[in-house]
């Protein structure tokens, strides 16, 4: 006796299904199935779907050198008070039977610089890369529906050690270049948006996305020199330099070391963007007064000032002038030794239209998109809290550099699935798909079926309910998203016909068409796009279409 095969995809697709959004559509297709808020089960159809993502991803990492490691979920609470981490209101936090604090891990940077800390010793042994493709989670709030943002998901994270930071920023770029490779494979358009610091002490790190209006993100494009940056990146200059006339707003900052008031003068009509301030002072403001009142700065400021000793830094954006309307300077008495202007500057969140920064030339264009991807270079901000060391030639002992590299592998099946889908449903790439061919038989050609099937290189989707009509498994095909569903009726035997699902990244079957369909009885009627072959030949019909889909 047959197992039931089509136990969690409704054998009729109708059209309420495909209107759902994307993450109850993976739902009521069979991909996942949602057990609580934020946290999903996979099915048959998705694990497929997962497998394969995983299977890029690795194939790529291996290549580039990297070592696959499978740490714990449960992190014990000391390595993540030492780095200052157990505060974290989305960390997920438990107790054992003794009342030990343990969470599991949303990431594994204390983790893995212990592990690798207690085998790396000498220089000698640096640099290195380890990886992992495990779950990891995150107490959300409020988690959205299904992969995009849950409170368990899949994710691939890398970590690199290098004995200095020349060596650090070598290995980011080149991991960089095996996630364009890993992105490439997977076949969906992808961006890549570089926010660089200018400073080797500062934060190094590249964002992939999807470009896709139901994104949450929002990156801009200058079409100039086509660099792209996060909207928290992007420095911008106005279009013409305007007298602004208009309020000035400010924001009270210290620095690092508490003893310099940073003042940040902005128009009232824009955002203060942290991320261009922080680099207009290289990088030396205090985190926390970034979340605190000016009057919280100023007293803590004022605390024990000194005219003598404390400095005063005014930031000035761009687009303001002596003209525009300032606010009153709070602070009477201070030596002009100790003050220091920093003139156009660029601390606002960009609008549409904008100069872009960089080339000083192309305008800058929005776009919403979904993130996939996120590298860094950390410098030694782990393995110094976590006095990860190595003994240099000379016998001394150095804090290790690091990197980190993440690709969210469930994430990227939502965001897969919601930037192909269309009216008909899901629309893998053949690259991921969870079958890359279905046969769809009317049921009086079982065994034109198992003679198609048995001639496929790829085993091909066939649970459909017997019941149904031939239409509506070419129906379910489609919605299911499989890449090319082969029909099997008795009315074309021995043709089939070869029906596309998929989205033609490239043409290149045209030119075998051209060659080889009067060897192959291969006919492609251009009205309807449906391709026609003798069953024996359509393996190889089939395998020509997919190296384009
Ligand atoms: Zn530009």
């Amino acid at each position: 006796m047959l197992f039931r095969r089509f136990l969690f995809t409704p054998s009729k697709i109708t059209n309420d299904i495909l209107q759902l959004p994307t993450h109850e559509l993976l739902q009521q297709l069979g991909y996942v199935k949602q057990a609580s808020s934020g946290v999903l089960h996979w099915l048959p159809l998705g694990l497929k779907t997962l497998r394969n993502i995983e299977g890029i991803i690795r194939r790529r990492m291996d290549e580039s050198g990297a070592h696959e490691v499978s740490l714990s979920s449960l992190s014990q609470r000391s390595l993540w008070e030492t780095t200052g981490r157990w505060s974290n209101t989305e960390l997920f936090k438990l107790k054992d039977a003794k009342k030990k604090d343990y969470c599991l891990v949303p990431t594994c940077e204390e983790e893995i610089t212990w592990l690798m800390n207690s085998y790396l010793t000498s220089y000698k042994d640096l640099p290195i890369i380890a990886y992992q493709i495990t779950r990891k989670y995150r107490d959300e709030l409020r988690p959205r529906g299904g992969l995009l943002r849950g409170r368990e998901f899949l994710m691939k994270d890398a970590y690199s050690f290098h004995l200095n930071s020349e060596d650090a920023v070598s290995t980011f770029e080149r991991v960089n270049a095996t996630y364009d490779k890993i992105f490439t494979d997977i076949g969906v358009p992808f961006v890549s948006a570089v926010a660089d610091s200018g400073d080797i002490g500062g934060d190094l790190s590249k964002e992939y996305h999807f470009i896709h209006e139901s994104g949450e993100d929002t990156l801009f494009r200058c079409n100039s020199c086509e660099a792209v940056s996060n909207i928290e990146k992007c420095g911008s200059y106005p279009v013409e330099s305007k007298e602004y006339l208009g309020d000035v707003s400010v924001k009270y900052a210290l620095n690092e070391e508490n003893d310099t008031l940073v003042c940040l003068y902005y128009p009232a009509s824009r955002h203060l963007n942290w991320n261009l301030a922080l680099e207009a002072v290289d990088n030396d403001l205090e985190p926390q007064t970034r979340y605190m009142t000016n009057e919280e700065v100023l007293a803590k400021f004022t605390e024990n000032y000194d005219p003598m000793f404390n400095g005063i830094i005014r930031v000035m954006d761009v687009r303001l002038n002596s003209r525009s309307n300032f606010p009153d300077f709070p602070l009477k008495s201070y030596l002009k030794n100790n003050f220091a202007q920093l003139n156009d500057y660029s601390i606002v969140d960009v609008e549409e239209g904008e100069i872009c920064a960089q080339c000083e030339e192309g305008e800058l264009e929005s776009a919403k998109s979904i993130e996939v991807g996120h590298t860094f270079y950390l410098g030694k901000k782990y393995s110094k809290a976590l006095n990860a060391t190595f003994r240099q030639q000379d016998n001394s002992d150095v804090v290790m550099e690091m990197g980190c590299y993440g690709i969210g592998v469930s994430r990227l099946i939502g965001a897969i699935a919601q930037v192909t889908r269309d009216p008909k449903g899901l629309r893998w790439p053949s690259s991921v798909s969870p079958y890359k061919v279905s046969v769809c038989a009317s049921d009086k050609s079982v065994d034109q079926l198992n003679k198609v099937k048995a001639l496929l290189d790829y085993k091909p989707y066939t649970d459909f309910d017997a019941k149904t009509s031939i239409g509506a498994k070419i129906q379910q095909s489609h919605a299911l998203g499989i890449p090319i569903a082969i029909v099997v009726g008795p009315k074309s035997w021995p043709n089939v016909e070869i029906e596309v699902r998929g989205n033609f990244r490239s043409k290149n079957w045209e030119t075998s068409y051209e060659k080889l369909h009067s060897q192959l009885g291969w006919e492609y009627n251009q009205e309807s796009g449906k391709h026609f072959v003798l069953h024996e030949n359509a393996n190889d019909v089939v395998n020509i279409l997919l190296k384009d889909l």
